[in-house]
């Protein structure tokens, strides 16, 4: 996860750059290994790309 296409393949909604469909959640979208407590922010991640893909399906865009 990060702000440059060009380090990172998903944006800070979760969107693949590549392919805007696409979006991924979970642990493996933090740029670093979290050394303590990852489930929080995890979950709150969780939480906003709930959001977003309602922001998403109604109309489907890069977000
Ligand atoms: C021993 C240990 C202690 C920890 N202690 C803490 C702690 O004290 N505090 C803290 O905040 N974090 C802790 N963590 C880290 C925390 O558990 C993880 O950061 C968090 O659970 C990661 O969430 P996730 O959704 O990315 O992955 P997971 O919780 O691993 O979820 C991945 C899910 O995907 C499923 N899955 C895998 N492959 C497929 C497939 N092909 N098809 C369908 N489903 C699939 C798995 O069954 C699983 O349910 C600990 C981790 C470990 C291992």
């Amino acid at each position: 996860m990060g702000s440059d296409p060009g380090t990172s393949v998903v944006s800070p909604h979760l969107q693949h750059w590549d392919a805007e469909n696409l979006f991924v959640v979970g642990a493996s979208v933090y740029p670093f290994n979290a050394g303590y407590n990852p489930t929080g922010p995890l979950g709150a991640l969780a939480l906003r790309l709930g959001d977003d893909l309602n922001d998403y399906v109604a109309r489907p865009r890069h977000l």
